[in-house]
Protein backbone atom coordinates (compact mmCIF):
# COMPACT_ATOMS: atom_id res chain seq x y z
CA UNK A 1 0.00 0.00 0.00
CA UNK A 2 1.31 3.30 -0.76
CA UNK A 3 0.86 5.91 1.37
CA UNK A 4 0.00 9.51 0.46
CA UNK A 5 2.66 11.97 1.43
CA UNK A 6 0.67 13.68 4.17
CA UNK A 7 3.72 17.03 3.93
CA UNK A 8 3.27 18.73 0.73
CA UNK A 9 7.48 18.83 -0.76
CA UNK A 10 8.82 22.09 -0.18
CA UNK A 11 8.14 25.02 -2.79
CA UNK A 12 11.70 25.28 -4.31
CA UNK A 13 10.68 27.97 -6.48
CA UNK A 14 13.55 30.51 -7.49
CA UNK A 15 13.00 33.44 -5.26
CA UNK A 16 11.22 36.10 -6.45
CA UNK A 17 11.10 39.06 -4.69
CA UNK A 18 7.86 38.87 -1.72
CA UNK A 19 5.19 38.58 -4.74
CA UNK A 20 1.93 38.50 -2.86
CA UNK A 21 3.24 38.21 0.84
CA UNK A 22 1.09 41.46 0.64
CA UNK A 23 -2.00 40.12 -0.13
CA UNK A 24 -1.69 37.05 1.72
CA UNK A 25 -1.23 38.82 5.03
CA UNK A 26 -4.16 41.33 3.93
CA UNK A 27 -6.28 38.27 3.37
CA UNK A 28 -5.23 36.98 7.17
CA UNK A 29 -5.97 40.33 8.57
CA UNK A 30 -9.45 40.34 6.88
CA UNK A 31 -10.33 36.86 7.80
CA UNK A 32 -9.66 37.76 11.99
CA UNK A 33 -11.38 40.99 11.23
CA UNK A 34 -8.61 43.10 12.03
CA UNK A 35 -6.83 45.97 9.95
CA UNK A 36 -4.14 46.64 7.75
CA UNK A 37 -2.94 49.30 9.72
CA UNK A 38 0.07 51.76 8.70
CA UNK A 39 1.69 50.20 11.30
CA UNK A 40 1.34 46.63 10.28
CA UNK A 41 2.21 47.55 7.33
CA UNK A 42 5.48 49.43 7.94
CA UNK A 43 6.50 46.26 9.85
CA UNK A 44 5.93 43.96 7.58
CA UNK A 45 7.65 45.54 5.04
CA UNK A 46 10.43 46.03 7.03
CA UNK A 47 10.33 42.43 8.08
CA UNK A 48 10.34 41.05 4.03
CA UNK A 49 12.72 43.57 2.98
CA UNK A 50 15.66 41.96 5.80
CA UNK A 51 18.01 39.62 3.90
CA UNK A 52 18.72 37.38 6.74
CA UNK A 53 17.42 36.35 10.24
CA UNK A 54 15.97 39.46 12.27
CA UNK A 55 14.88 39.62 16.17
CA UNK A 56 11.68 41.90 16.93
CA UNK A 57 14.27 44.26 18.49
CA UNK A 58 16.64 44.69 14.85
CA UNK A 59 13.47 45.25 13.45
CA UNK A 60 12.21 48.09 15.97
CA UNK A 61 16.08 49.72 15.91
CA UNK A 62 15.78 49.82 11.79
CA UNK A 63 12.72 52.03 12.09
CA UNK A 64 14.07 54.25 14.47
CA UNK A 65 17.13 54.86 13.22
CA UNK A 66 15.34 55.68 10.04
CA UNK A 67 13.18 57.84 11.78
CA UNK A 68 10.00 56.03 11.23
CA UNK A 69 9.60 54.91 14.62
CA UNK A 70 7.17 51.78 15.54
CA UNK A 71 6.08 50.25 19.07
CA UNK A 72 7.89 47.27 20.20
CA UNK A 73 4.53 45.98 21.03
CA UNK A 74 3.10 46.82 17.53
CA UNK A 75 6.55 44.74 16.07
CA UNK A 76 6.14 41.94 18.39
CA UNK A 77 2.13 41.04 17.84
CA UNK A 78 2.62 41.88 14.22
CA UNK A 79 5.68 39.35 13.39
CA UNK A 80 3.37 37.33 15.54
CA UNK A 81 0.12 37.65 13.12
CA UNK A 82 2.96 37.02 10.07
CA UNK A 83 4.34 33.98 11.53
CA UNK A 84 0.24 32.39 12.10
CA UNK A 85 -0.34 33.25 8.46
CA UNK A 86 2.86 31.34 7.11
CA UNK A 87 5.24 34.42 5.47
CA UNK A 88 7.27 34.26 8.62
CA UNK A 89 8.62 31.42 10.44
CA UNK A 90 10.03 31.76 14.35
CA UNK A 91 13.65 30.40 14.89
CA UNK A 92 15.37 29.57 18.16
CA UNK A 93 19.28 30.03 17.66
CA UNK A 94 19.86 29.88 20.86
CA UNK A 95 21.20 33.12 21.33
CA UNK A 96 18.39 34.32 24.06
CA UNK A 97 16.07 35.95 21.86
CA UNK A 98 13.58 34.84 19.09
CA UNK A 99 14.81 35.35 15.79
CA UNK A 100 12.51 35.49 12.26
CA UNK A 101 12.91 33.80 9.28
CA UNK A 102 11.14 34.68 5.75
CA UNK A 103 9.80 31.61 4.83
CA UNK A 104 6.80 32.65 2.12
CA UNK A 105 8.00 32.50 -1.55
CA UNK A 106 10.99 30.52 -0.34
CA UNK A 107 10.07 27.38 1.53
CA UNK A 108 11.11 25.02 3.79
CA UNK A 109 15.10 24.42 4.96
CA UNK A 110 17.50 23.60 7.95
CA UNK A 111 19.99 25.81 9.69
CA UNK A 112 23.48 25.14 10.82
CA UNK A 113 24.33 26.98 13.65
CA UNK A 114 28.18 27.65 14.72
CA UNK A 115 28.61 27.80 18.69
CA UNK A 116 32.18 29.61 18.25
CA UNK A 117 30.55 32.48 16.45
CA UNK A 118 26.54 32.27 16.64
CA UNK A 119 26.88 32.27 12.57
CA UNK A 120 23.88 30.98 10.96
CA UNK A 121 24.05 29.45 7.81
CA UNK A 122 20.72 28.21 5.37
CA UNK A 123 20.71 25.07 4.03
CA UNK A 124 18.62 23.80 1.17
CA UNK A 125 18.05 20.11 0.44
CA UNK A 126 14.94 18.36 -0.64
CA UNK A 127 16.90 14.50 0.57
CA UNK A 128 16.53 15.69 4.22
CA UNK A 129 12.94 16.29 3.51
CA UNK A 130 12.68 13.18 1.36
CA UNK A 131 14.28 11.00 3.90
CA UNK A 132 12.28 12.09 6.71
CA UNK A 133 8.89 11.85 5.09
CA UNK A 134 10.31 7.74 4.50
CA UNK A 135 11.08 7.19 7.87
CA UNK A 136 7.83 8.96 9.11
CA UNK A 137 5.48 6.55 7.06
CA UNK A 138 7.30 4.06 7.54
CA UNK A 139 6.45 4.24 11.27
CA UNK A 140 3.00 5.36 10.56
CA UNK A 141 3.41 8.76 11.42
CA UNK A 142 2.24 11.69 9.90
CA UNK A 143 4.56 14.94 10.06
CA UNK A 144 2.92 18.08 10.02
CA UNK A 145 6.01 20.06 10.11
CA UNK A 146 9.71 19.40 11.13
CA UNK A 147 12.63 21.95 12.22
CA UNK A 148 15.83 20.92 11.97
CA UNK A 149 18.69 22.30 13.64
CA UNK A 150 22.72 21.39 13.61
CA UNK A 151 24.72 22.89 16.06
CA UNK A 152 28.65 23.09 15.13
CA UNK A 153 31.65 24.35 13.93
CA UNK A 154 31.84 26.50 10.63
CA UNK A 155 34.23 26.35 8.18
CA UNK A 156 35.93 29.77 9.45
CA UNK A 157 35.87 29.14 12.86
CA UNK A 158 37.23 25.57 12.25
CA UNK A 159 40.18 26.88 10.46
CA UNK A 160 41.15 29.98 13.19
CA UNK A 161 41.18 26.71 15.82
CA UNK A 162 43.32 25.09 13.46
CA UNK A 163 45.69 28.25 12.97
CA UNK A 164 45.53 29.05 16.81
CA UNK A 165 46.26 25.43 17.81
CA UNK A 166 49.56 25.44 15.75
CA UNK A 167 50.92 29.07 16.53
CA UNK A 168 50.60 27.58 20.36
CA UNK A 169 52.81 24.60 19.39
CA UNK A 170 55.26 26.67 17.88
CA UNK A 171 55.46 28.95 20.51
CA UNK A 172 56.20 26.26 22.91
ZN1 LIG B 1 16.47 30.52 7.58
ZN1 LIG C 1 31.76 30.15 13.34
Amino acid sequence: MTRRPSVPPPAHTPRRPNLGAGEVFAKFLDSRGLRFTRQRRAVLERALSFETHFSAEDLAHGAYQDGKPVGLVTVYRTLALAVQCGILEERDFRRGRKYFDKVHGRGHHEHLICLSCAGVQELWDDRIHRLLQEIASRIGFEPESYDLRVFGTCKDCAARAALDARGRRRVR
